[in-house]
């Protein structure tokens, strides 16, 4: 990824999703917004305690700087599930304005219509975006430990196949800042759920002398499902930015445990005018 002033916020892009003009893409920090302790600065969600007149002027701040309006902005209610919604036009701007507009239930949402923002967000948990270069279809996905076990991502792209015809070779994809397998550390029980659905849980699993807790690389381990879809490793670029180590610029539920933002990564089709 790469690191860009837009407005003013600081915001991170994705290599290879920068090649294509028909989108635009960006992922949020925590950098730039009007919050207080324990959501300073930029927090995006309703759902977290803090103020909403905050989050609604931290949103509109991004709208901004990203040149998209707010009512644009689609967001789910994310759920740890593997549930991916379709979004059709009536549902441009769920979520935007209030929490209780979000659709309902979704991990991940793809769309292939023009200036619909899909948004997920997060504090450790995988932001995911998607784009399929010749069918002009977009998606997000959110995954935490049991998104990835339930294969969010996975589905998504089972939708970008099934519901829009794309061949997973067209399929860009971002894998964006989350908790990195130097700090998420998981028990006994989220183990033995890893090792029951990964056959392979050594390659993403850290646990010296099989002691009663691991490592568990979440990017890894979807990288691989995106690859069994049948994406080029190629097409695929992971940001190495771990949330809890980077606690100061991005939230992180692991560093701040009692509470804390989230930030969001989105992803919009541009009218095929401005191509
Ligand atoms: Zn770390």
């Amino acid at each position: 990824m790469i690191k860009q002033e837009a407005g003013s916020l600081p915001l991170w892009y994705f290599q290879n999703l920068l090649n294509y003009k028909e989108i635009c893409h960006f992922v949020s920090s925590r950098v730039g917004g009007f919050g207080d302790q324990p959501y300073d600065s930029l927090n995006l969600g309703y759902h977290v305690g803090d103020n909403p007149e905050t989050v609604q002027k931290n949103r509109q701040r991004l709208a901004l700087s990203v040149g998209i309006p707010l009512e644009n902005f689609t967001f789910t209610r994310q759920v740890h599930g593997n549930k991916v919604k379709i979004i059709t036009a009536d549902l441009r701007g769920s979520g935007a304005f209030q929490e209780n507009t979000a659709i309902n239930d979704a991990d991940a949402m793809v769309t292939n219509i023009p200036n619909i923002c899909l948004l997920v967000l997060q504090a450790d948990c995988v932001p995911f975006l998607f784009f399929d270069t010749k069918k002009k279809v977009i998606g997000v996905a959110h995954a935490g430990w049991r998104g990835t076990l339930r294969k969010v991502a996975q589905n998504t792209v089972k939708i970008f196949m099934e519901k829009f015809c794309c061949s997973p070779d067209n399929i860009v994809v971002g894998i964006g800042p989350s908790i990195g397998p130097c700090c998420y550390e998981v028990g006994q029980e989220t183990i033995a759920e890893i090792r029951k659905v990964f056959r392979n849980a050594n390659k993403y699993l850290q646990q010296e002398n099989f002691q009663d807790k691991g490592y568990f690389n979440l990017r890894e381990a979807n990288k691989l499902q995106l690859i069994q879809m049948g994406i080029p490793e190629r097409n695929i670029e992971i940001a190495h930015l771990c949330t809890k180590c980077n606690h100061t610029l991005f939230f992180s539920h692991r560093y701040h445990p009692v509470g804390t933002g989230r930030f969001g990564a989105g992803i919009m089709l541009k009218n095929p005018e401005f191509f």
